[in-house]
């Protein structure tokens, strides 16, 4: 029988366990504080700030939100980036991406303060990783995703691994840690040729593409053996949440499966907050 990789009794855990360090802090008069830039209107990307905000308020964390015009110019957004990152009372701290076109050139990423990047994108970061070494940050979706499959007693030594998508904040990350745990990985993107082909020799296939119900059933070799992990998070057509993955037909064929809405997107936000709360933690020990 299937697995559902449901992911609310993990997040509840976590938030219980962040709640009583959070009370801890507080005790020695810090509360931890989160700042975000976000420039122009994506409207994704004010649902995923307004999710983070939430969370920050529920933990009882302080959250600043700079809005910044789209047609900032590169002075001023690179000014408040700078005095976001040199406030003392901020203990963590990103730039809401994508930003405008103007602003692509700039590698945003590296510009924040590797002491406050709870975000784990920086060079610092994923330097670590490709080393083998534990970031003190780790990346919050491929940290989601390990979190999962910890929780869950998979064990990625010696598995096949196939990821497919290889973005700077899933794909990659995430197969740098893997190889780390000693998986066999295999990275798919949009060239890859006969991609069933990678998928159905795979123990463990995670999605990072951004494309609804892209992957069905012919991806999966029915032998009820491999788990599906989900990054995914996409519209159907009527307007759905929906991963990559066409669960209603796959979950009947594999070993354990993640939905979307309820997988790897609240493990990514809590995992936000726990590095968050570990920034803070540090702080107080100068
Ligand atoms: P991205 O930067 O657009 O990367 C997408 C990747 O998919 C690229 O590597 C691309 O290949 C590959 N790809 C595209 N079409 C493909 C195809 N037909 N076959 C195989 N590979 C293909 O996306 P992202 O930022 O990593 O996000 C991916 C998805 O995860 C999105 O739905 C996003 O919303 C979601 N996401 C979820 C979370 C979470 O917390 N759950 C966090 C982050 C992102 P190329 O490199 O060759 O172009």
């Amino acid at each position: 029988m299937t697995t559902i990789l449901s992911t609310q009794n993990i997040v509840d855990n976590k938030l219980e366990k962040l709640a009583k360090r959070v009370q801890k802090l507080k005790e020695r008069t810090i509360r931890p504080k989160m700042k975000v830039v976000l420039v122009g209107e994506n409207s994704a990307s004010l649902v995923y700030v307004g999710i983070k905000e939430k969370t920050c308020k529920k933990l009882q964390c302080d959250f600043e939100l700079l809005r910044l015009p789209h047609d900032v110019t590169r002075k001023e957004f690179l000014n408040e980036v700078d005095s976001m990152n040199n406030d003392p009372s901020i203990h963590g701290c990103f730039v809401q991406l994508p930003v405008p076109e103007h602003l692509q050139d700039i590698d945003v990423t590296s510009l924040i303060n590797p002491e406050k990047d709870v975000d784990g994108f920086g060079g610092a970061t994923i330097v670590d990783i490709y080393k083998g070494k534990t970031p003190f940050f780790l990346p919050c979706t491929p940290m989601g995703v390990l979190e999962l499959l910890n929780h869950n007693q998979i064990e990625a030594l010696g598995k096949r691994v196939v990821i497919i998508g290889k973005s700077l904040i899933v794909g990659r990350p995430l197969s740098l840690l893997l190889q780390n745990m000693g998986a066999t990985v295999t990275v798919c993107h949009s060239k890859t040729q006969n991609l069933e082909s990678h998928t159905l020799q795979a123990d463990i296939i995670i999605s990072a593409v951004g494309s609804p119900k892209f992957l069905t059933k012919d991806y999966f070799n029915k032998d009820l053996n491999q788990v599906v992990i989900d990054v995914g998070i996409n519209r159907d057509h009527n307007g759905k949440l929906c991963g990559d993955v066409d669960f209603e037909n796959v979950k009947n064929i594999v070993s354990a499966i993640t939905p979307v809405p309820g997988g790897v997107g609240p493990l990514t936000v809590i995992s936000l907050m726990e590095n968050l709360v570990k920034s803070a933690e540090r702080a107080t020990k100068g």
